[in-house]
C-alpha cells in the first residue's frame, strides 16, 4: 500500500498551507528528522513568467510553506529549477518568488552544469542529462502544480521532475520522443532514473499544489484556473497523480505515465492499493473538470492501421492568431524543430518541419496559438 494524504485548503494562506502540509507529512509517516542538517532540493513548477493567479506555476505561498517546514526541521532548502524559456530572474519577478526567496533567505541554485544519469532498466531510453546540482542534495521536495496537459493529459508529480532537465534540453526530448506514447515512455524511464539517485535514506516527497489547478487547454497561458481546494502529499508520485486525476474526474487509465509507471512497479495506481482519506476525497471530488483538447495526433494512435500519409494529412497543427500574436518569438526560441520563422503579422510556421510537440503553445505569453483541427479530427472527434 502507498499512502497519499489529501487535505482541504482553499486559500493561499501561509498558516493554512503550512499546517496542512505538516499534517499531511505526518499522515504519510514522513519523519521530519530526515530533513535535519540536509540539503533539500525544492522543485516547484516554474514553467514560465506569469502571475500566480494564472495557475501556471506552483503558488509562491505554497513554496514558502514548504521551505519553512524544511528550515523549521533544521534542513537547508535549495531552489532548483530550469524554466523552459525565460530566465529564472524573470520568472521570479513575475511570479512573486523573488519576494519569498528574499524574505525566507532561500538559496537558489544558479549552476546550470549538467550531469549524465543512466537507467539500465529503461524500456526505451536509458541516458539522460539533468542539472548536476541535484546530485548534491539529500532529498527532493517536489512541488508540482496540478494542471491539464495536451500531450500527457495531466501534469503532476511525475511530470514536474522533467523540469530538472535544463532549459532547452527539454525541447530536445520533445523532438526525440515526439508522440504521446514515446513521451510517456520517456517520462517514466527518466522518472525511474531520477528515483534511483534518491533511494533511501534519500528520497523524494511530492507536495502537490492543487488548491487552484488548471483545466482546459493547459498547462500554460491557454488553460483556465479552477479551484480544486486540495493539497496532496505522498512519497509515491504515481499514487499522488492517480489520486489527483481521479479527484477531478479523469479516468487514470487514460494517463499513460500512471499506467506505465505502475506496471513497472514504480508506484501504485488503484483505490485499493492506496491508503487515503475517502471522506475528504469524496467531499472535494469535482465534476466537469475540462480536459485539454488532445492533439489529433494523440487520438490517431488508436487507429494504428492508418498509414503515415494519412497521419501527415490529418494531424492538427499549431496556428498563430492574428491580433493576439505580438511577434515576440518566444515560440521560435523553444521550437527544437526550427519550424517557426519571423513573419509580418504573425509568426510563420513550417508544418513540414513541425513535430507537433506543442511547446510553442506552452510558452506563448499571449495565448496566441491555437490547435487547428481538420476534417478527419472533427469526424472522429472521440471522447477522451
Ligand atoms: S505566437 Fe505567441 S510566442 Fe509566438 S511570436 Fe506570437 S505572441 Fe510570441
Ligand atoms: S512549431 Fe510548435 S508544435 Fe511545431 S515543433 Fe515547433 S514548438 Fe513544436
Amino acid at each position: 500500500m502507498s499512502k497519499v494524504s489529501i487535505r482541504e485548503v482553499r486559500q493561499y494562506d501561509n498558516g493554512l498551507i503550512k499546517e496542512s502540509l505538516y499534517k499531511s507529512l505526518s499522515e504519510i509517516g514522513f519523519d521530519l528528522a530526515r530533513l535535519k542538517g540536509k540539503r533539500i532540493a525544492v522543485k516547484p513548477n516554474l514553467l514560465l513568467s506569469s502571475k500566480p493567479e494564472q495557475a501556471i506555476v506552483t503558488h509562491p505561498e505554497f513554496f514558502r510553506a514548504a521551505v519553512q517546514i524544511i528550515k523549521d526541521a533544521g534542513g537547508v532548502p535549495v531552489l532548483i529549477e530550469s524554466p523552459a524559456i525565460h530566465s529564472l530572474s524573470k520568472v521570479f519577478r513575475a511570479t512573486g518568488y523573488d519576494k519569498v526567496i528574499k524574505e525566507e533567505c532561500i538559496e537558489v541554485d544558479l549552476n546550470q552544469d549538467i550531469m549524465s544519469i543512466t537507467n539500465e532498466s529503461g524500456q526505451r531510453y536509458k541516458h539522460f542529462e539533468i542539472m548536476k546540482s541535484v546530485a548534491g542534495t539529500d532529498l527532493i521536495f517536489n512541488l508540482p502544480k496540478f494542471k491539464t496537459h495536451g500531450l500527457t493529459y495531466v501534469t503532476g508529480a511525475m511530470k514536474n521532475l522533467f523540469g530538472l532537465i535544463p532549459g532547452m534540453a527539454k525541447t530536445q526530448w520533445h523532438l526525440k520522443a515526439n508522440t504521446r506514447e514515446l513521451f510517456s515512455d520517456f517520462l517514466v524511464d527518466y522518472f525511474e532514473a531520477v528515483c534511483s539517485l534518491f533511494i533511501k535514506p534519500k528520497g523524494i516527497v511530492h507536495l502537490m499544489d492543487a488548491i487552484v489547478g488548471m483545466e482546459g487547454n493547459g498547462p500554460s497561458t491557454a488553460g483556465k484556473p479552477r479551484e480544486i481546494g486540495a493539497v496532496i502529499v505522498s512519497e509515491d508520485a504515481v499514487a499522488a497523480d492517480f489520486i489527483a486525476s481521479s479527484l477531478v474526474g479523469f479516468n487514470p487509465k487514460l494517463i499513460k505515465t500512471i499506467s506505465i509507471a505502475a506496471g513497472r512497479g514504480l508506484g501504485k495506481k488503484g483505490f485499493n492499493e492506496i491508503e487515503f482519506d475517502r471522506g475528504v476525497f469524496n467531499k472535494l471530488r469535482l465534476e466537469k473538470f475540462e480536459s485539454a483538447p488532445l492533439p489529433f495526433q494523440v487520438r490517431l494512435e488508436k487507429f494504428k492501421r492508418l498509414n503515415n500519409l494519412i497521419k501527415r494529412l490529418t494531424v492538427e497543427r499549431p496556428v498563430p492568431i492574428e491580433g493576439k500574436c505580438t511577434l515576440c518569438y518566444q515560440c521560435r526560441q523553444i521550437c527544437s524543430a526550427q519550424a517557426i520563422d519571423k513573419g509580418s503579422i504573425v509568426a510563420s510556421f513550417n508544418y513540414d518541419k513541425c513535430i507537433r510537440c506543442f511547446c510553442c503553445i506552452e510558452v506563448c505569453p499571449e495565448a496566441a496559438i491555437r490547435i487547428q483541427g481538420n476534417i478527419l479530427s472533427r469526424i472522429f472527434s472521440p471522447k477522451h
